[in-house]
């Protein structure tokens, strides 16, 4: 093998690897690099690169203070030295995590620096996910707490105090509210645990054949008679009056109370939403349509993949901690259907899910276990104790 066959072997083969490799010598001249660092590092032809110091490259001028320093650890300590740098290329900020290594001569003297620049896009990303999650979970659970511990210390003041035959309307209020923020931290807990189940595939999913638009009609009376939310009637309309197939009952009820509640909650009062059943030849296509305050394009490819709450904390005008779509997503897909939204801000959206259009064969049961009307009012009792009117 020639040497400049060998040299150019080589050259390609660096230029191959997506990290920014580049080899500077003492000083601080550049020497090499691969493409990747010329063509996306620094955004120039390696010739032009070739020779040139930290200052005479622009883009690496204002690192120049911190790299000098760095580079004069690497040659006097003679040792690999690893440290990550924000840097801007003046519209956004990127993490980068940047290696060092001295390379000697024969005679183990350090002749220059070889240099790896990694980008760490999803490191940041990350940290702010969980940041902002840490600090939305923290309220989601402070504030019901706090409604709690206050409304007992209300009933301990009132037993003291007042006169017990008069105080009934308000122990009723004080009791209501440690119930529905009880009820509040049943919801998130319950969905944290759901979702880690069905991360975990533990959780079982046990279809029976049916009625889906029977189901999905009692779910909307047995709403529509519990409570009217911010004067907002469930209106339910089907192009079939039955149809048999196969779905897990308490998933589905739990897919539609989500999006129910959730269409609710953020909509307008006196607003309106729709839940139709319609056919599809391969799915049973079921629509829950609200008139509030939609999603914004950015948003929407982010809203099922939980934690994902899209308003800003400190201004949003509903409680919840972004896990109920990821949840539900996860529950229709169990079923091997799809889950999808339509929106526009100020309009309103539309979740539309897809169940398969299939029965299994000889598998029509209905015994308690698949009845799931016992615990519904708990469960809506619970699935809209975060709506405030
Ligand atoms: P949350 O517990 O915050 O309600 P979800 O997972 O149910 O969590 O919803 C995630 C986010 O998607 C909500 O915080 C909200 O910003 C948005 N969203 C969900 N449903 C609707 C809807 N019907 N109208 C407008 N925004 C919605």
């Amino acid at each position: 093998m020639d040497e400049e066959y060998s040299k150019k072997t080589l050259e390609s083969i660096l230029d191959t690897i997506p990290e920014y490799i580049f080899y500077r010598d003492l000083k601080g001249r550049n020497i090499y690099c691969n493409e990747s660092y010329a063509s996306d590092f620094i955004g120039k032809p390696k010739d032009k690169i070739y020779g040139k110091t930290y200052e005479e490259l622009e883009v690496l001028r204002p690192y120049f203070n911190i790299g000098k320093v760095r580079d004069k650890e690497v040659i006097e300590n003679k040792k690999h030295l690893k440290y990550e740098q924000t840097i801007s290329n003046g519209k956004e900020k990127r993490k980068i995590e940047i290696d060092k290594y001295p390379i000697f001569d024969d005679d183990g003297n350090v002749d220059g620096i070889l240099g790896i620049i990694k980008d760490e896009p999803y490191k940041e990303e990350l940290s702010k996910l969980r940041e902002g999650f840490f600090s939305n979970i923290r309220h989601e659970f402070r504030t019901p707490i706090n409604m709690i511990m206050t409304s007992i210390q209300l009933l301990e003041q009132r037993c003291k105090f007042c006169d017990l035959g008069n105080c009934k309307e308000c122990f009723v209020k004080d009791i209501h509210r440690i119930n529905i923020n009880t009820l509040r931290m049943l919801k998130i807990s319950d969905n944290f645990i759901d979702l880690t189940n069905i991360q975990s595939k533990s959780m079982e999913y046990k279809p029976i054949n049916y009625d889906i638009v029977s189901t999905v009609e009692s779910i909307c009376d047995d709403i529509n008679r519990y409570k009217k939310f911010k004067n907002i009637s469930i209106i339910f309309d089907t192009q079939t009056e039955e149809k048999i197939v196969s779905f897990d009952k308490a998933k589905l009820e739990r897919i539609i109370l989500n999006l129910i509640s959730n269409a609710i909650k953020f909509n307008n009062y006196d607003g309106s939403v729709i839940v139709s059943i319609l056919l599809e030849s391969d799915f049973v296509v079921i629509s829950v349509k609200d008139t509030g305050i939609g999603i914004a394009e950015d948003d929407i490819d982010s809203i099922f993949n939980g934690f994902s709450n899209v308003e800003d904390r400190f201004t949003k005008i509903c409680e919840g901690c972004g896990v109920g779509l990821a949840l539900t997503k996860h529950l229709v897909e169990m079923h091997q259907g799809t889950i999808t939204v339509k929106s526009e801000l100020e309009k309103g959206s539309e979740f539309i899910v897809r169940i398969p259009n299939i029965v299994n064969v000889n598998n029509y049961v209905d015994d308690i276990s698949s009845r799931v009307y016992d615990s519904r009012l708990e469960r809506i009792k619970m699935e809209f104790s975060d709506i405030y009117e």
